[in-house]
């Protein structure tokens, strides 16, 4: 076939497509930077990646989130949340791509595929790509919250699980009491059995396309 001709294209664009998609390691390591040990968003943390485990593997995927490695009071972590606070103060809602700047050594360096900075600022929580890297690796900022929701635990891992739902894929849907809810009602949002704010079949959904796909491939 003459490279060039349409049907050509197409295939071209197929292969493009398909390496684009990412793929997750079956098992995904979490580092979780906490400034004290006793930091009340640590339990909170994980129980958000018990969550998820029973969740994948109620769906049956072949994946799965390790146990969290904890680092109290990290050296890098000052470097960690001055990006943090940069990132936050950008536009958060944008995907990283080809021209988000590179994040610190310091964040690249930490052996995990996904970095839980339980910050000591109160910024936005959130879920950041790191930019030009597969399998995908991912910087997940937690706030410290302040006022009325302090110390509240059920707050607190709701906001891990919602940030953990991102770093396995999934997006804001328009149900306003679902964990990956935006925006939400929290107010009135009721837990269901698992303790958690429920998933939609769409989520599910898009947790087997993601992660079911690896299974079959190996
Ligand atoms: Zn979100």
């Amino acid at each position: 076939m003459r490279l060039g001709s349409p049907r050509a294209i197409v295939l071209t664009a197929v292969l493009i497509l398909w390496a684009a998609l990412p793929v997750w390691a079956a098992d995904t390591s979490i580092v979780v930077l906490a400034p004290t040990a006793t930091d009340d968003r640590l339990e909170p943390s994980r129980q958000a990646v018990a969550f998820w485990n029973d969740r994948l593997d109620e769906l049956g995927v072949d994946a799965e989130l390790t146990e969290p490695v904890v680092v109290v009071d990290s050296p890098v972590a000052r470097e960690l949340e001055n990006y943090a606070r940069q990132v936050a103060t950008r536009a958060v809602g944008l995907p990283g791509g080809a021209f988000e700047p590179a994040p610190p050594a310091a964040l690249t360096d930490l052996d995990g595929d996904i970095i839980v900075l339980l910050s000591r600022q109160d910024i936005m929580s959130f879920t950041w790509p790191m930019p030009r890297v597969s399998p995908p690796r991912y910087f997940v900022v937690v706030r410290a919250v302040r006022g009325p929701y302090r110390n509240d635990a059920m707050v607190s891992r709701h906001v891990v699980a919602h940030e953990l739902g991102h770093a396995l894929g999934l997006d804001h849907n328009a149900e306003p009491h679902t964990l990956m809810c935006g925006p939400c009602q929290p107010l009135t949002a009721v837990p269901d059995a698992t303790g958690f704010l429920p998933l939609t079949d769409g989520d599910r959904a898009r947790l087997r396309g993601l992660h079911g796909r690896q299974a079959s491939s190996r």
